[in-house]
């Protein structure tokens, strides 16, 4: 083996952007000596980064019961432990109740409320469900980074492609290139509030396209999608005869209009695959524990040949460990909406914080004010800057210049757009757009 060949191949590496690697090319271009401010980051999406983002109490000490308990030391099930597959069922059953009812936002929450008080009621409401999640549909990884590689694997095979939103999270891009999946890319309409184009899915999918996939609530753009819109996706999705790669990871996470509908919903006009983690809601992304859930009461995955096929993958992938998964019950029952909502306030209140600092830069817009997840994107107008050649180039003089990381919309698929990370300390937050703005100010064209 020389030069990167192995008898003779070139051993060839996907030429993909990810967002890591042009990350840490902006923090080592930043002059070490430079030493009069700090560096603030709003590239990476690690909340733990911030003091002021932190997990429940109670997600530590159940790894610490699970751990002391001395039970966990071994392999679990590689499809992960039963008590934490079985543990999703009312989770996510529950939710697909309430909307198949069609029932109103506020009595939603006020079951939701009950939900944590009575579990008696939840699961006597899980056995009126249109249809129900068994354990058997669901699958424990290590992430949802894991979860993704798994849909993809599952679903790769000669001649097929798969949609993927532009912009996006390049993960899907580089697993798909690892596996040989082509992909083709839909648009998500910036002035429609980063809805996806269904027009453009129409045209793109063909006898081979085996899947589309959704991130909802949305890294990078923060959209939140109202029902309506989902279920017109999965109309769409069957229609074409193809899946719903349906990517939760911020499930819940959203403060504005729409409240967060599960693709799982819709499971019966099509079938979804709903990725998830713990990783962004108990902000604990270092833990990583995920899921691969098939939401499909249509029987597609119950099919033994398509579960054995699962099953055998799993058996590679060997699972987070195992007193992680132990700990998923006791963390799922026990976390109270007070510590969502301590979330969910402190990401309203930095996304306006970030949305109200842009508006005054008048080389960068904003098209949609986010409703959700950790993430949003700006474009830039280059004609009003005098020596910024793109996005690129902006972030590489920004990050020289005022120590402040934000990621090239390139990174995510959008030439010369920006992408924010507002999970962040508000107060850093501040300091950074203050940064950027000067910075902007610095490098406009001078009119008459
Ligand atoms: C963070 C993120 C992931 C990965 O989640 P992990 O649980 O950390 O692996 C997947 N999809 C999207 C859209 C994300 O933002």
């Amino acid at each position: 083996m020389e030069n990167g060949t192995v008898n003779g191949y070139e051993m060839d590496t996907p030429k993909n952007i990810t967002i890591k690697g042009i990350l840490s090319l902006l923090m080592e271009s930043i002059d070490e000596n430079n030493h009069s401010r700090s560096v603030i980051s709003l590239g990476m999406g690690d909340p733990t980064a911030h003091s002021c983002f932190h997990t429940t109490h109670v997600a530590p000490e159940a790894v610490v019961d699970a751990l002391q308990s001395g039970k966990f030391n071994g392999y679990a099930p590689t499809v992960g432990l039963p008590q934490t597959r079985r543990q999703f069922i009312n989770f996510h059953s529950f939710y697909f109740l309430a909307f198949q009812l069609n029932i109103d936002f506020i009595s939603f929450h006020l079951i939701t409320i009950c939900l944590l008080f009575c579990r008696a009621i939840a699961e006597h409401l899980s056995r009126d469900l249109p249809y129900k999640l068994s354990s058997d549909d669901v699958f424990i990884t290590s992430g949802c980074t894991q979860a993704i590689d798994v849909a993809l694997a599952m679903l790769a095979r000669p001649g097929a492609n798969i949609l993927l939103p532009r912009p996006g999270f390049p993960i899907y891009e580089l697993c798909a290139a690892f596996r040989h999946l082509e992909v083709r890319h839909f648009d998500l309409l910036p002035e429609k509030g980063w809805e996806v184009d269904l027009d453009t899915i129409e045209a793109l999918a063909d006898q081979n396209t085996v899947a589309v996939v959704i991130i909802n609530p949305g890294n990078p753009c923060g959209n939140v999608y109202s029902y309506q819109h989902l279920k017109k996706i999965a109309e769409t999705a069957e229609k074409l005869k193809v899946l719903v790669i349906a990517d939760e990871v911020y499930g819940h996470l959203v403060f504005g209009r729409n409240p967060f509908v599960p693709m799982g919903v819709f499971g019966s006009i099509v079938p979804v695959l709903t990725l998830g983690s713990l990783s962004k809601r108990w902000i604990v992304p270092g833990w990583r524990l995920g899921w691969f859930v098939t939401s499909d009461p249509s029987g597609m995955f119950r099919n033994p040949k398509v579960v054995e096929r699962i099953k055998k993958y799993f058996d590679i992938l060997g699972g987070p460990a195992t007193f992680i998964q132990a700990a998923v019950p006791g963390i799922l029952e026990l976390t109270d909406e007070v510590f969502f909502k301590k979330t969910i306030n402190i990401l309203k209140e930095s996304s306006d914080i970030c949305f109200d600092r842009l508006k005054e830069i008048p080389c960068i817009s904003c098209p949609y004010k986010p409703e959700g997840s950790m993430a949003m994107m700006m474009k830039l107008n280059l004609s009003l800057l005098e020596d910024i050649s793109d996005d690129i180039d902006f972030c590489f003089k920004l990050a020289r210049e005022e120590l402040v990381i934000i990621l090239p919309g390139t990174a995510v698929g959008l030439k010369n757009w920006l992408r924010i990370t507002f999970a962040a300390d508000p107060v850093a937050l501040e300091e950074a757009l203050g940064r950027v703005k000067s910075f902007c100010l610095r490098h406009s064209k001078q009119f008459e």
